[in-house]
């Protein structure tokens, strides 16, 4: 597995699904998975100069943490529990799965003793999908109203995890539909919520994505081979 020849790879389809967006000017962020990767793995990433990481889970984010250098900007794009919060929050720059209220009044009162505001997205489920967490369209908008209140708890953008399908087109009309709300949010203007990311797409579906507007991708298997 090249690991570097994925890396860039991806980043030339990248630019390529640009192009055929609506916005081709926009800058698009790559976050490279590691869930379940080694640590010599991810030294190959690091040695490309990709710093911006992402880990679904709270204990290897903070295994990984620990060893690998601090100019690393950690992503949490998995399910967060209220419980653990405590241990992630000094060392993500960036949560993908705020989907409860309980859970953003905890990283609320943590974020108070840090004394600056956790960056956050709201994860949602477009297609309703029983396996999947994440808030009902309809239900996005008066969450961020209620979320903005909570001072140290900064709204960013929107993340969502596509169904599996077997062709991505089947889920471009979903990216779609996010696009739209995600517009539709910044357009109404809400006080202290910035409409920034807006982070969809996986290895197989991140082309289709970034064609509709996506400009947060998050890419595991197409940089370090299928999953295990
Ligand atoms: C694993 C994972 C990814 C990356 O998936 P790939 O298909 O390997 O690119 C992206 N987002 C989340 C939330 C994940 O858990």
């Amino acid at each position: 597995m090249d690991i570097v020849a994925n890396l860039r790879n991806i980043k030339t389809e990248i630019d390529a699904s640009l192009l055929k967006s609506p916005n081709p000017e926009r800058k698009v962020t790559l976050i490279v998975v590691t869930k379940n990767k080694k640590i010599e793995e991810i030294n190959e990433v690091l040695k490309e100069e990709h710093f911006i990481l992402g880990e679904n889970r709270v204990q290897e984010l903070k295994d990984k943490y620990d060893q690998l250098p601090p100019e690393v900007s950690w992503h949490l794009i998995g399910h967060l529990q209220r419980n653990k919060v405590k241990y992630i929050i000094d060392k993500v720059k960036l949560i993908h799965s705020l989907e409860n209220y309980s859970l953003a009044v905890e990283i609320n009162k943590r974020m108070t003793l840090e004394k600056k505001p956790m960056e956050c997205l709201v994860q949602v489920n477009p297609a309703r999908e029983e396996s999947k967490y994440g808030l009902e369209m309809h239900e996005v908008i008066p969450f961020i109203r209620e979320v903005a209140h909570l001072p140290w708890v900064k709204i960013k953008g929107l993340m969502t995890i596509a169904p599996e399908v077997n062709t991505p087109e089947e889920v471009r009309p979903i990216f779609k539909e996010m696009f739209n709300l995600f517009n539709d949010i910044k357009k109404t203007q809400i006080f202290d919520v910035d409409m920034d990311y807006l982070s969809m797409g996986m290895t197989n579906d991140y082309k289709v994505a970034v064609e509709e507007g996506s400009n947060m991708v998050r890419i595991g298997s197409a940089v370090f081979g299928p999953r295990y």
